[in-house]
């Protein structure tokens, strides 16, 4: 695995690269989880070159003490990329990726508004602006997002056919735990007491019932809710246990 931690070298790389070979990036903001290594073995099965990108990007957290808190494991995703197989991993530092000194933003004004938009003013326009630069860095063939962010993953569709990208952006479902909890890197920082209540987030989520109704059960629970919302045939929710924010969303 060739490992770049600063672009001018990752873009002298990637001049190597031809046309023949097929890329296919998956981008994370690391502390990798089977989540991720579902998406980076899709990847390596599809195309030549396999190209993960680990960068907690700060412009997508509206909260700094949440930034900071974010869990790096450097060491073990480097373990964790190799075993899955990955060809490049980058990792340059957020700063070196807004050579622009944070002056320039992509914003969208409707999808971005809603949920965790609302919730997060300026997550997506941060989100947005970063995954614009690693396309535009490592110019894949395909790239991998999970539906498990699904407002993410419509944006950065919408984002692709906004700007006429080439490149084609793979939906990966949701991979969650044994007891129903969508994997997160945000899981790692549960209590245990909070990791035992936490899977009745997905449960009451994929229950029939209506949404103010699980909103009132989560609550009894003793989780903090932000929203329960249904859209086109999809519900989606996010919730904090203490101070860490989950966020789930299924069909229904
Ligand atoms: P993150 O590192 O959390 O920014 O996530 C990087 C990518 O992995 C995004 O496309 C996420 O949607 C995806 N992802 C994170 N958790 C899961 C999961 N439990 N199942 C599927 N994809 C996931």
């Amino acid at each position: 695995m060739k490992i770049f931690d600063n672009l001018p070298d990752w873009q002298a790389f990637r001049r190597t690269i031809t046309a023949q070979s097929n890329i296919g990036f998956v981008p994370t903001m690391g502390n990798l989880h089977a989540g991720h290594q579902r998406l980076l073995e899709r990847a390596k099965h599809e195309n030549d070159i396999c190209i993960l990108s680990i960068v907690v990007n700060p412009t997508q957290f509206n909260d700094k003490e949440d930034y900071q808190r974010y869990p790096r494991t450097p060491e073990q995703d480097r373990q964790i990329a190799e075993q899955a197989g990955v060809d490049v991993l980058l990792q340059p530092t957020p700063s070196a990726l807004y050579p622009d000194n944070y002056h320039y933003r992509l914003s969208e004004n409707q999808i971005s508004l809603a949920m965790e938009g609302r919730t997060r003013p300026g997550h997506f326009d941060g989100m947005l602006t970063i995954v614009l630069k690693l396309l535009q860095l490592l110019r894949p063939n395909r790239a991998y997002f999970g539906e498990k962010d699904y407002q993410q993953l419509q944006l950065v569709q919408g984002l692709v056919e906004a700007f006429f990208l080439d490149v084609k952006i793979v939906a990966c479902p949701t991979v969650r735990d044994d007891n129903g909890l969508a994997l997160s890197s945000r899981n790692n920082l549960l209590t245990p007491s909070q990791y035992a209540l936490a899977p009745n987030f997905a449960k009451l989520l994929q229950s029939q019932q209506t949404c103010a109704a699980i909103a009132e059960q989560l609550t009894q629970l003793g989780f903090q809710v932000e929203y329960i919302e249904e859209h086109q045939g999809r519900r989606y929710g996010a919730v904090t246990l203490g101070k860490v924010r989950l966020i789930d969303n299924v069909t229904i």
